[in-house]
């Protein structure tokens, strides 16, 4: 077994600055240990990931538009 669900099954809690379990609701996702509004990524890994997006992008160029929206999928 590998980790590759682990992000299924776990989103970040800013209040015990972990990953955990958590209860979906209609627009959020609650930590079942606080209670708390978790999400998807911590605030370092949030900051990564935009990084990695941002850096795939090629620099210098003219900005294209993307009509097919692949870039969100993609991530
Ligand atoms: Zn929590």
């Amino acid at each position: 077994m590998d980790n590759s669900s682990f992000y299924d099954d776990h989103k970040f809690c800013p209040e015990c600055n972990d990953y955990v379990t958590y209860l979906i609701s209609m627009d959020s996702s609650y930590c079942v240990t606080c209670g708390g509004v978790v999400r998807l990524f911590s605030e370092d890994d949030w900051t990564n990931f935009n990084e990695s997006l941002k850096s795939r992008r090629p620099k210098g160029g003219r900005p294209r538009k993307n009509k097919t929206g692949e870039d969100k999928k993609t991530a």
